[in-house]
Parts: C-alpha cells; sequence; structure tokens
C-alpha cells in the first residue's frame, strides 16, 4: 500500500480489482495455503469451471450512492440493472432520517433502455433523463449509474454529462460500475471513489485559507484542528457511528463521517482533514491513497474496529497521528477492562460451540478473532474476495494454519456442501448466504445490519449478547430445514466442495 501509486483520475473509471490489487476470487483450501498463494502472487486469476451465481458491482454502487442525501440518481440501463432499489428505498429513507430527521427518500431514475435502445444507442434517453430530475427534483447532484449495455454498445457517457453540465446547476458524478468488468465486487468500491473523486472533490474545494500556500503551516493548522474524516462506505450501521465517534471524541477528535449519509456539498471540504481513518482496507484503499497523493493527508486503514483487540489498535493507531497515545491507552485500559467483565457470563455459554464466518474477508477474519475470544471454535469461512489486505489480518486467527477458507461470491452450491460437512453450532453471514444456511437447519447470526451495533467496544458486547439469545434457541431454522431442501442431489453432498475449482487448494 505504501509504494502503491493512485493516479487514475484522468480515466473515466478505475481498473478492476484483478488489476489493480491481483486479488483472487476463486479458492477453496487452509488458511495458509491462502496465506502463501496471496504472498506469491499464484492466486491471481484462479477460476471456476462451474459458476452458480455471480454479483455485480452495479448493485453494491447503488447500495453506497442511494445513501447521499440531495441527490437523485439516474440509472443508466435496461429497467432491470437498479432494479434492487426496490429493496433499498425504504431502508435508504429510514436510515438517512436517523441521521437527518428532513432527508428525502431515495429518488432514482432508470433510462429503461430496451433492444432498439441497444442499436441505435442510449445517449438521447440518458440526456433526458438527466434534464428531467434537474426540473423535476433540483438535487445538489445527479449521479449518473453506468450498466453493462451502454458500455457495450459504447454510449460515450462521459461526453453527453460534459455538455449537459454547462446547462445544469446539478454537480453530474458519473460511477462505470458494470458489472461485467470485473468478478470481485469490491471494485464497486473504487468505482463509487472514483466518481466522487473526479467530480465532487478534486477541482470543487472549498476557497481556502490565505496560508494554502505554506504546505507546511496549513497541515500544522489541520492538525490542530483535529478533524478526521470517518470514513462509511455503508457497512457502518447508526450505531456503529455513534460508538466510534463516541471513542474518537472522547479522545478530542472531530469526527466527519463520509461518504455515506452526507452531502454533494460535504465533499468540497474532505480536504480539510487531519486524517482519513478508514474502517477496513477493503473498502477505502483508493480513496485514502488519492487523498494522500493530491492533500498529503496520512490515514489510518490496516485495522478494522470489531472485536476487543482491532478495537484497541485501531484507537492507538489513530492517536498516534495526534501524539495522545498515552491518553488513548488510558481510554483503552478502561474501555477494556469494563467490557471483559461484562462479556464473562457470556463467555461460559459459548464454550464449545463452533462456527463459520461468510462475508466481506476482513470483516470475516475479525469478526472470527472476536468470537475466538469469545470462547467459540471457528471451522471455517468464507470470503468474497481476497487480495493483500486480508493476507496481513489472517494471521490474527488463532490456529488458521488448518482452518478452510473459501473465496466465492455467492456459489451457494459450494457453502452448502461445505456447511454440511462441516456442521457449526451457528452460521455467521450476509444476507444472500444466510438463507441457504438457514434451510440447512443452521441457525443464523447477521454479519451485519444496519439496525444493530457491532463496531467498537459496544459492539463487541452486543454481539455477544445478540449471539445468546440466537443460540439459546436454534428450534426455527431446525422447524425450516424439515419443510424444505436445498435443489442439489444427495450426491453432490459426497464431492469434493471445491471440486471446481481450477488448481484450488494451490
Ligand atoms: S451485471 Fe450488468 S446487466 Fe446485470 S445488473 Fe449488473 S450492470 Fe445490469
Amino acid at each position: 500500500m505504501e509504494n502503491r501509486v493512485y493516479n487514475y483520475l484522468n480515466e473515466k473509471a478505475p481498473p478492476v480489482r484483478e488489476d489493480r490489487l491481483k486479488a483472487c476470487s476463486a479458492f477453496g483450501g487452509s488458511c495458509c495455503v491462502l496465506s502463501e498463494g496471496i504472498r506469491k502472487g499464484c492466486l491471481n486469476g484462479t477460476r471456476r469451471q462451474f459458476s452458480q451465481t455471480q454479483g455485480c458491482t452495479l448493485v453494491l454502487s447503488l447500495a453506497i450512492l442511494n445513501t447521499v442525501r440531495n441527490a437523485v440518481i439516474v440509472v443508466h440501463g435496461p429497467i432491470g440493472c437498479g432494479g434492487g432499489n426496490i429493496f433499498f428505498a425504504g431502508i435508504s429513507k429510514a436510515f438517512k432520517q436517523l441521521r437527518d430527521p428532513k432527508a428525502d427518500g431515495l429518488i432514482w431514475i432508470n433510462t429503461n433502455l430496451d433492444e432498439a435502445d441497444s442499436i441505435s444507442g442510449g445517449e438521447t434517453k440518458l440526456k433526458d433523463a438527466i434534464l428531467f430530475a434537474e426540473k423535476e427534483f433540483r438535487p445538489e447532484a445527479i449521479i449518473v449509474v453506468n450498466s453493462c449495455v451502454p458500455a457495450i454498445i459504447g454510449d460515450d457517457v462521459e461526453s453527453v454529462v460534459r455538455d449537459l453540465q454547462k446547462s445544469v446547476a446539478a454537480k453530474i458524478v458519473t460511477v462505470h460500475c458494470e458489472g461485467f468488468r470485473s468478478k470481485i465486487m469490491a471494485t464497486a468500491y473504487d468505482s463509487v471513489y472514483h466518481g466522487i473523486l473526479r467530480n465532487l472533490v478534486v477541482g470543487n474545494e472549498k476557497p481556502q485559507k490565505d496560508y494554502i500556500d505554506d504546505e507546511e503551516r496549513y497541515r500544522a493548522e489541520l492538525a490542530k484542528s483535529k478533524t478526521v474524516n470517518l470514513l462509511n462506505v455503508s457497512s457502518m450501521s447508526y450505531g456503529d457511528e455513534l460508538e466510534l465517534k463516541r471513542i474518537l471524541e472522547a479522545l478530542g477528535l472531530k469526527v466527519r463521517i463520509l461518504p455515506c449519509y452526507s452531502t454533494p456539498k460535504d465533499f468540497e471540504e474532505v480536504h480539510e482533514a487531519a486524517l482519513n481513518v478508514s474502517i477496513c482496507s477493503t473498502h477505502d484503499d483508493y480513496f485514502v491513497g488519492h487523498l494522500k497523493e493530491h492533500y498529503n493527508i496520512p490515514y489510518v486503514l490496516e485495522t478494522i474496529p470489531i472485536g476487543i483487540e482491532n478495537t484497541n489498535k485501531w484507537v492507538l493507531d489513530i492517536a498516534g497521528h495526534f501524539g495522545i497515545r498515552e491518553q488513548a491507552e488510558r481510554l483503552v485500559e478502561r474501555e477494556t477492562k469494563e467490557l471483559n467483565k461484562a462479556l464473562e457470563p457470556y463467555k461460559k455459554a459459548f464454550a464449545g460451540k463452533s462456527v463459520f464466518l461468510a462475508g466481506g474477508e476482513i470483516r470475516v477474519l475479525a469478526t472470527a478473532q472476536l468470537l475466538q475470544d469469545l470462547g467459540l471454535e471457528v471451522l471455517g469461512m468464507k470470503g468474497y474476495h481476497f487480495d493483500e489486505f486480508g493476507e496481513k489480518l489472517i494471521s490474527t486467527v488463532k490456529n488458521n494454519d488448518n482452518l478452510v477458507f473459501n473465496i466465492a461470491t455467492g456459489q451457494p452450491f459450494e457453502q452448502s456442501n461445505l456447511l454440511n460437512k462441516l456442521k457449526p453450532d451457528v452460521y455467521v453471514g450476509h444476507v444472500g448466504g444466510n438463507v441457504w444456511a438457514a434451510k440447512q437447519g443452521f441457525p443464523i447470526f447477521p454479519i451485519f445490519s444496519q439496525a444493530v451495533n457491532y463496531m467498537g467496544y459496544s459492539g463487541a458486547f452486543e454481539v455477544a449478547r445478540r449471539l445468546n439469545r440466537i443460540l439459546k434457541n436454534n428450534s426455527f431454522n431446525k422447524n425450516i430445514s424439515r419443510y424444505t431442501r436445498l435443489p442439489y442431489y444427495n450426491s453432490w453432498y459426497e464431492e469434493d466442495p471445491f471440486k471446481y475449482i481450477e488448481n484450488h487448494g494451490g
């Protein structure tokens, strides 16, 4: 990361993660083989001979962009692209209004490209949609989200937007997140940040104080202001935001949260920060890397504040940038002592229980470490993809050498086979994977929900409290499994779960 160059803003889209981070999207084997393979760079480009499902970067991009306030989303594509917004609409309004009671709900328009448009082009429909959004809603920003069809037929989205921007008051932001470009959904984070950086940050800075030319003085003033950008790309709940703010404010820092739930204008001030604070390297390396290149803002990137050890490290890393490590050590000691005392009864209840975890690899590894600290045995993990950032964290999971790790976005057939063999007492996973495990009768603990606190000290307690309740009575999912079945022949469960991954396990 330190040696990587972030200079992609002259391009209309960022490179895909397969190229930029040499990430791996298909693997099944032990953690030690995975770790070695990533270090040697030989897992980049691994493939499946059979793939059941695939994630789409446009869908993940929308999950982030839908939260931006005072903005209209234009999905440029067939009506099905962005159809998932029907699911997001209510959620997005409720969680926007938690932060700002006057916030509008989600407003989105689809250019509804049809067969004729895929021959004659969709640029006219895009232009009409942008003008309609401007006239009807007068937003601060119109965010154009580009899908596969216009990218394949060659719509010149950038030219359309450049011409329209002269007559449209709203800032037009283009986000190129076509699903076909990458098998790694996390490329969506780069696409969203790329659009924000190009259209709302660089060149849109709020007028500076007169000492802007004096870099040293400017940085010293910023350090004194103790303002930090805390980055949330939709995997931090409101409860998480409150908890992380509580911790950082206890250290005397001023916290600005973005990009989720912020307004387009908020990005004009993004460079006026003493430190960028990430909660996950999978999310933010592209953004903090570019802000370091452009404005020389340092960052904290490599720890996710989930679990006691990781939260402590996150707090101490941040404090180190402000020279207040001793103050932070006292805070960490006090919080840890109180939390450990509160967790004691749960540790007894979790003794002898086992767990399988699935989700984003950084979150999975940190949550696995927390659950081990709580006394559970980790039987295996599944991450959407894997790269150098995951490799740095993998050793924090105890006894990991022979633990099974599956890298898959979707692919429920692999997971179902694996769970059938491992038989954990509880499955910790994400929306999308949870229902498959529930149908097999496993109790489910969601690894993330917008309504629940997972991060910081209070988050660790909440995980223990809720997990204990789920483990006390698992009859609901057991009953589901008695009356439903997954669509696989019994013979599939006799097979190697990673049979269709080429060179799996190295
Ligand atoms: S993969 Fe392409 S066509 Fe399918 S939903 Fe995503 S952007 Fe649309």
